[in-house]
């Protein structure tokens, strides 16, 4: 396959490729029977890999209905929202919490919605809410005496399901299936052909699950899977919440027996405490420089260095500055503000950052992400941290880095690299000038068309 007409590091090029890219050219004579696109200047980029995203939780969110959302604020307007979906077949609502509607059982929620199946999920990600015909096409009824399906006294089935996502992602597959490859389309359309999947319960099994996905072609993306002590390879990752912190001494053991098996460690740190147990466990154990702190919400100057002398990188979320700027004004104090999400700081003290989306709580177009680093603005336009913007090249590289290790070189586009490319519309000086609205003509992955503009 060919690509006639690109910008290639702001030269006008012809690439061949098969999997891998096989001649890079001024000028390439199309073989018969050979297919091309034609960029006209538009600039070809290696594709992009999200370091920080939750695929499956994205995958839930983009097709449910939001029943927390600021205007739901009864049963009424639940209500309302839910008859006025279009579709038919499962109707799923997510971030639901009792103080909309109550502890939703079946009766109640058949008085929402009673046309077509449906299930919300809890906010806490806890419970899961059916109505009639949901129990119904579930058979419900039958598992009955399984831990976890709420009974009344007489033995009905209530509708509430407690911790049975995997159960239920077993019996919901095909339904799991199109929301997967839906979400992995509009990755493919952001030029996204790799992600981290950060999940701290990902094990051996979802392993198995995401490369069963990418040998069916449900799912179209090179994944790095981060997650518990089970998995074979990838990042250790491990949350801190600085009101529960685990006891350090087992904490280390555990980085020391994911060290022996060749792991590197992830650490979810949001608030200054948790960085700084991280950072007390981490030097416990030997440095490895693919070691990344995630978030890394506040940063106070003094562990600058620390960060620095671990060779750590930190993977941090501009995104949230636009989509929660707002909230973080109201909620955090002046001094939190000042170091919140920094990143060129961070850069200048040699920390080695990388910007990502957290999907689903961050904004998933990497475009919209990489304008968000070089704005920090809020939605009401206030800008949050001004001194800590980064360019959309420099956003952009992060994009490029190897998924694992997270350092230079970044990837390119010469030959004998794999064929995972991303084309834009634009040259890339056109492009980054409006750079949260980028249009990407065409995605290939291992040299096959992932996505392609009309
Ligand atoms: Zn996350």
């Amino acid at each position: 396959m060919l690509i006639v007409n690109a910008e290639v590091d702001g030269v006008r090029l012809d690439v061949r490729f098969q999997d891998k890219i096989l001649e890079l050219s001024s000028s390439i004579q199309p073989a018969p029977g050979e297919s091309v696109i034609d960029a006209q200047g538009g600039a070809l980029l290696p594709g992009l890999h999200d370091h920080h995203m939750h695929f499956l939780a994205t995958a839930a969110w983009a097709n449910s209905v939001d029943c927390g959302a600021v205007d739901i604020t009864g049963p009424d307007e639940l209500g309302r929202l839910l008859r006025q979906q279009t579709g038919s077949g499962w109707l799923r609502g997510v971030n639901y919490h009792e103080s909309i509607a109550g502890e939703l059982q079946v009766r109640a929620l058949d008085e929402l919605a009673d046309n077509r199946p449906v299930r919300i999920q809890h906010r806490s990600g806890k419970a899961w809410m059916l109505n009639s015909a949901a129990i119904e096409l579930l058979q419900l009824q039958q598992y009955a005496d399984i831990d976890g399906v709420e009974v009344d006294s007489s033995g009905a089935v209530t509708g509430r399901l407690f911790r049975l996502d995997g159960w239920l992602r077993e019996r919901l597959s095909a339904d799991l299936t199109s929301d997967i490859s839906s979400l992995s389309r509009q990755l493919s359309s952001y030029g996204v052909t790799g992600f981290t999947d950060t999940s701290a319960t990902n094990s051996q099994q979802t392993a198995q699950l995401f490369a069963q996905w990418q040998s069916d072609g449900v799912l179209q993306q090179d994944v790095l899977l981060m997650g518990d002590d089970s998995l074979h390879a990838g990042p250790l990752k491990v949350i801190l919440d600085e009101d529960s912190l685990p006891d350090l001494e087992n904490l280390v053991v555990r980085l020391q027996r994911a060290r022996n098996r060749g792991r590197s460690i992830a650490f979810h740190c949001v608030s200054h405490l948790e960085l700084l147990f991280a950072l007390t466990a981490l030097e416990q154990v030997p440095a490895d420089s693919r070691d990344r702190i995630e978030h890394a919400a506040i940063v106070y100057d003094e562990m600058l260095p620390r960060l620095k002398q671990r060779g750590i990188s930190v993977v941090t979320q501009p995104g949230f500055l636009w989509q929660r700027g707002d909230q973080y004004l109201k909620d955090l104090e002046p001094r939190e503000i000042e170091v919140l999400y920094r990143h060129r700081a961070l850069l200048e003290a040699g920390v080695n950052t990388v910007v990502s989306s957290d999907g689903p709580y961050g904004p998933v177009n990497p475009w919209k992400v990489m304008d968000a680093a070089s704005r920090r603005t809020t939605q009401s336009g206030t800008t949050i941290g001004g001194q800590e913007r980064v360019s959309p090249d420099h956003s952009l590289r992060g994009y490029l880095l190897n998924a694992h290790g997270l350092k230079e070189p970044a990837r390119e586009t010469r030959v004998g690299a794999n064929a995972d490319l991303c084309l834009l519309q634009l040259p890339w000086c056109e492009a980054k000038k409006q750079v949260a609205n980028v249009k990407v003509q065409a995605t290939i992955r291992s040299g096959a068309v992932t996505h392609r503009l009309p």
